[in-house]
């Protein structure tokens, strides 16, 4: 019996995340399953991680993008992750459902609900081991301007790449509208508390088998 948690960011809502004043630098970044915190990280001995971005549109490019950021918040290499062409030895798979949008420049000043992500780790709740592939599947919405569809897709490609190194909080708890963890993100690159969170989980003993 599998068990997923799915880490949705509906885009469409129109919800801010509550601000948390004077919790600290960092937000929750672990989910609970039966009570238990799912604590993961990407160990030293399956990096760089295998990405698998499908040749749809933009994608892969954008994948790069997102990846670059997060490794680079890191002093010490903790990640690395490394574009992967063969999806049948890949740990993360990023696709399309429906196909890519039209081609467009971002135009990052559009702030609109116009795509959407979904990551879904499964986890063996018997061995506690993630399984593989970590598969990240976007979509964006028809009747937004196409330099909106590509920013949105900046965002919360971004995002979801957030959550396949471990931020596995579904409900993104503890982050405001600055953070790129937040749901749905309003900006383009991890904040200064992603960092700190990211650090910090990356120095934390996980309680998730990596899956190789
Ligand atoms: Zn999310």
């Amino acid at each position: 019996m599998k068990r997923a948690i799915a880490l949705i960011v509906l885009a469409l809502s129109a919800c801010e995340q509550p601000a948390a004043p004077g919790r600290g630098n960092i937000y929750s970044y672990a989910d609970t399953l039966g009570g238990a915190p799912q604590i993961f990280h990407w160990p030293e001995t399956t990096l760089p991680v295998r990405y698998y971005a499908a040749a749809e549109g933009a994608l892969p490019e954008i994948s790069q993008r997102g990846l670059e950021m997060w490794q680079d918040q890191f002093l010490y290499g903790e990640f690395r992750a490394t574009l992967w062409s063969d999806s049948n030895t890949a740990d993360v798979i990023l696709r399309f459902s429906g196909g890519p949008p039209p081609p467009a420049d971002p135009d990052t000043s559009m702030i609109v609900a116009a795509c959407q992500g979904v990551t879904t780790p499964l986890i063996d709740p018997n061995t506690s081991t993630l399984e593989r592939p970590m598969r990240v599947t976007l979509s964006w919405f028809t009747g937004n301007a196409p330099e909106a569809i590509a920013a949105c897709l900046e965002r919360v490609v971004a995002h979801e790449l957030g959550h396949t190194l471990g931020l596995f909080n579904a409900a993104h708890a503890g982050t405001n509208a600055t953070d790129l963890m937040a749901g749905p993100p309003r900006v383009y690159a991890p904040s200064d508390r992603d960092r700190s969170t990211v650090e910090v989980l990356y120095h934390t003993p996980p309680t998730i088998r990596p899956p190789r």
